[in-house]
């Protein structure tokens, strides 16, 4: 979020210069990096409709947009394989009203019933479901190529980056003005953006203010499966609540959300969950798979707010410092339309492309949370 909204400042001329304070460089805990990197319009809002929509067009044309002096910018690998919510009794109804108004808001999707989802994905067990909602300009990307050609991108464009974790926030009469690391204190005159992700809590206490983000530690899987029939197949979400998609290499990658996963700032590869929680479900709706063989994977966090929603623009308590953190789990599919979103607030004071005051922070003081059905 930090590079894409510098991007944004400095590409659409709205700022002179940016500084990035960055804890670590090398991206080992940074959640984008730890993604899954799937990409969808199907969502029960609009605005996190729209914020996909413009993502999904950026992403088109990242390589272009992000090129620099030494050419274009690097391959995000974008597979527009789609993505297929499976149906059963249970979840039916809700996700077809769903459909209807995913469908009014110009999502391209496809309602498939049973015997069709059996001939377009032969390899899944479907004597339980009655049909899936298949997502058709959605897919998945490399998140780590995201991020580096946004940060390529921002440094071409004369953002700073700083490789020290921002440790003060200075305040003066109700105002953020400078942040100060070890060996840096950098003025700003315009805005301070807390991007911090997971951390975004602990950043907004450095400024005095409460930006209620937590850590969900969410565990991801790599698997080798016995044939390549995957390859094709799009981004996958099980009633159980188990996602499997297809990785490089032939690969699958496989993942779920556990409501005890550890809200803390944990990266532990918890193996035996695959085994003991996810594999049994996954060889019941794939058969096959109960002879795939697990690889390796890895936990990343997912940053989580309250209604699981993205908190996007001005903190009310304190001028200047500008929020944009608390994906909950879909900030790659939003990461190019939100910074985008904020950049316009902080340099136009408005929304201009796209209205994201929805997800402004004062929602939860002003009781206007609201819940996004469509969480993985
Ligand atoms: C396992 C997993 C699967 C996911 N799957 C998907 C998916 O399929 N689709 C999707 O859209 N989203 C997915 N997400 C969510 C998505 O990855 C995140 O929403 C998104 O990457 C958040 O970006 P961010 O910039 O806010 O956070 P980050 O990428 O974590 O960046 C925040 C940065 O702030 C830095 N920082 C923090 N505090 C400080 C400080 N004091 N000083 C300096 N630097 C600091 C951190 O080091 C970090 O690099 C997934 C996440 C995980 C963990």
């Amino acid at each position: 979020m930090g590079p894409s909204v510098a991007y944004h400042l400095l590409s659409q001329g709205l700022c002179e210069s940016v500084a990035l304070f960055e804890q670590d460089p090398v991206h080992l805990h940074s959640s984008t990096g730890l993604s899954a990197g799937g990409i969808r319009h199907l969502f029960s809002s609009s605005v996190n409709i729209a914020l996909a929509a413009y993502s999904v067009r950026f992403y088109e044309r990242f390589s272009e947009l992000m090129g620099t002096g030494d050419g274009l910018g690097p391959d995000v690998g974008f597979r527009r394989n789609g993505y297929l919510f499976l149906l059963d009794a249970a979840n039916e109804a809700s996700l077809l009203q769903r459909a209807d108004f995913q469908e009014s808001e110009g999502v391209a999707l496809e309602r498939l019933d049973r015997d069709r989802l059996k001939d377009r994905f032969p390899e899944l067990e479907t004597g339980d479901l009655v049909g899936g909602i298949f997502g058709v300009r959605d897919g998945f990307l490399d998140p780590y190529q995201v991020m580096r050609g946004f940060s390529q991108k921002a440094q071409a464009l004369g953002a700073q980056f700083i490789g020290e974790r921002a440790e003060a926030i200075e305040v003066e009469a109700g105002r953020a003005v400078a942040v100060r690391s070890a060996g840096w204190r950098v003025q700003a005159r315009l805005a301070v953006v807390d991007a911090a992700g997971a951390w975004a809590g602990e950043v907004g206490r450095m400024a005095g203010v409460d930006v209620p983000v937590v850590p969900h530690s969410r565990q991801v899987y790599q698997i080798v499966p016995p044939s390549q029939a995957f390859d094709r197949y799009p981004l996958t979400i099980d009633p159980s609540g188990f996602y499997f998609r297809p990785e490089t290499g032939g690969r699958v990658l496989v993942g779920k959300s556990f409501a005890n996963d550890a809200q803390a700032f944990v990266w532990d590869w918890n193996r035996n969950l695959f085994i003991d929680a996810i594999w049994p479900d996954l060889a019941s709706r794939v058969p096959e798979m109960e002879n795939a063989r697990l690889e390796s994977g890895w936990a990343g966090l997912y940053e989580v707010t309250p209604d699981d929603n993205a908190i996007i623009g001005p903190h009310p308590d304190l001028d200047h410092f500008f929020v944009i953190a608390g994906f909950s789990g879909h900030g790659m599919m939003q990461g190019p339309a939100a910074g985008l979103a904020l950049a316009e607030r902080i340099g136009h004071g408005a929304y201009r492309t796209i209205d994201a005051s929805g997800l402004e922070l004062r929602r939860f003081a002003e009781g206007r949370e609201y819940r996004e059905d469509a969480i993985v």
